[in-house]
């Protein structure tokens, strides 16, 4: 069973690495960039017991226009991208934020904003969900559960509830009815140390329970593994599942998901610019597996072809039963349902990602 923590640890508890070189998958390089995903900053209203950030209300790490502006430089020479993908922390906290929605779709590029919901309800921040939709942009919003007690444990008292009114909020504009071009995805990652159900079953009993107690409709669900990193890696460890955890995905190792995972085609910067193969790779502080180090270093992200992708023990994390991704599980996921590649097309007028 995919969830049974207490599966038998493999003989050898092997590094990454070694799985795909086992297997003839070794090295890992990366593939035309498609993407370029930003970690504005780590400052977020919210302080999540999964987060592998390890954000919250006090982090003062936040980007600044010099850097936003180098980025939008960078992409201006990157034809290969098509999609900025904003995280964070909370993202819309950031100063650099609006700078950054409004370059990257005057480059005709899809944006992404990794929001977390309670944010649109924060002092300040009344307006930005009517920003989003003026810019078409794709929200892509933490919901771990259907239900308030599992939301609240993760995430914090009255989290759930304050998440509903932000997606009635979205609603209002438009935001995740079938065929409209403002898309709205739901996250869900496990309340804890097991594996994440099939994608698109869940997603069949999201749209009916979400639907039927609270009128909201979505586009997608995105099934993500936890990471053991920071602070989930040390809740794991108070716990003392630590170990069973990281048996648990070396054991779920499948290498159909190798070719799909998401650091072949993603690049990711951090708040200071520096590059990294994802953003767990930048919480861990590990840098591009290629040459360029940072933004400065990188005249465009189309000469990353071919470049080595920088993998450790966290890794086993992308690969294990259906893989996972920020854009949800890497096999068997349901195609999306009311907004296609037509529209990604439209929007970008490039292909999408
Ligand atoms: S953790 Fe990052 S580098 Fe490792 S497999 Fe996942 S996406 Fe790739």
């Amino acid at each position: 069973m995919p969830n049974d923590l207490r599966v038998a640890p493999p003989l050898e508890q092997r590094g990454f690495g070694e799985a795909l070189a086992r297997r003839g998958l070794a090295p890992l390089t990366r593939h035309p960039v498609t993407t370029l995903q930003i970690n504005v900053g780590w400052r977020c209203d919210l302080a999540c017991t999964h987060c592998h950030v390890e954000a919250g209300p006090k982090r003062t790490e936040m980007m600044d226009r010099k850097t936003a502006d180098r980025i939008l430089t960078v992409l201006r020479g990157s034809s290969s991208v098509t999609t900025v993908d904003l995280t964070g922390g909370a993202p819309e906290l950031n100063a650099q934020f609006r700078h950054l929605v409004v370059g990257a779709r005057a480059l005709g590029l899809q944006v992404i904003d990794r929001c977390n919901l309670t944010v649109l309800l924060e002092p300040g921040q009344e307006d930005t969900a009517a920003f989003l939709a003026e810019h078409l942009v794709r929200v892509v919003a933490s919901l771990p559960c259907t239900t308030e007690e599992t939301v609240d444990a993760q995430r914090g008292r009255r989290v759930f509830e304050r998440s509903i009114e932000a997606l009635h909020k979205l609603a209002r504009l438009g935001y995740g009815r079938p065929g409209s071009p403002l898309t709205l995805d739901l996250v869900y990652n496990p309340p804890g140390a097991t594996l994440p159900p099939p994608q698109a079953k869940l997603e069949a009993i999201y749209r009916q329970e979400l639907k039927e107690h609270f009128g909201i409709e979505f586009h997608r669900l995105l099934t993500i593994t936890n990471m053991p990193i920071r602070r989930f890696a040390r809740a794991l460890e108070r716990e003392g599942k630590a170990d069973a955890y990281s048996s648990l995905l070396i054991a779920h190792f499948n290498p159909e998901t190798v070719s799909g995972l998401m650091c072949r085609s993603l690049v990711s910067v951090g708040y200071d610019g520096r590059l990294h193969d994802c953003d767990f790779n930048q919480m861990l502080d590990l840098p591009l597996g290629g040459k360029a180090r940072t933004i400065w270093e990188a005249a465009d992200l189309t000469g990353l072809e071919g470049d080595p992708i920088e993998t450790a023990r966290h890794c086993f994390g992308c690969t294990a039963g259906a893989g996972s991704s920020c854009g949800g599980t890497l096999l068997n996921a349901k195609p999306a349902r009311a907004r296609g590649s037509e529209v990604v097309r439209k929007e970008t007028g490039r292909e999408p990602s």
